[in-house]
């Protein structure tokens, strides 16, 4: 869904403000949330974006249980990924420290950034409150 996203530097930042409790979201004028990077409001083409902070939880609402068959991930099988609404946004992330028994719609979950073992690199993931 937004996989080009996560590839830009701008989104980096974003990880380094989720990681210090301080996420945000770009609001213009009309009141229309998107996610850095953005210079241009995706919905109306306003310019001047400004940084809302986002609310410190979300809900998840929906989510889907991968399950991966390498024995060398067997630990980590499965777990689910989820798209949560944290005020006006919807973030996508992977749900850790829960029981998958446990994940479902409505969840009440907050941010965590972690470091995938597979690439290195930072993941944006989901922790129940
Ligand atoms: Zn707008």
């Amino acid at each position: 869904m937004s996989d080009d996203d996560v590839q830009d530097a701008g989104f980096d930042e974003w990880l380094d403000a989720a990681e210090e409790d301080a996420a945000y979201c770009l609001e213009c004028p009309e009141g229309h949330a998107s996610l850095p990077p953005r210079r241009v409001c995706p919905d109306c083409g306003a310019t001047d974006l400004e940084e809302t902070r986002l609310p410190d939880s979300g809900e998840i609402e929906t989510f889907t249980v991968t399950h991966v068959p390498t024995p060398a991930f067997e630990e980590d099988a499965p777990y689910a990924t989820a798209v949560a609404g944290f005020g006006p946004v919807r973030l996508t992330g992977q749900v850790v420290g829960a029981d998958l028994e446990t994940v479902e719609t409505g969840l009440e979950v907050e941010l965590e950034v972690s470091v995938s073992e597979t690439t290195g690199e930072r993941v944006l993931g989901f922790s129940p409150v």
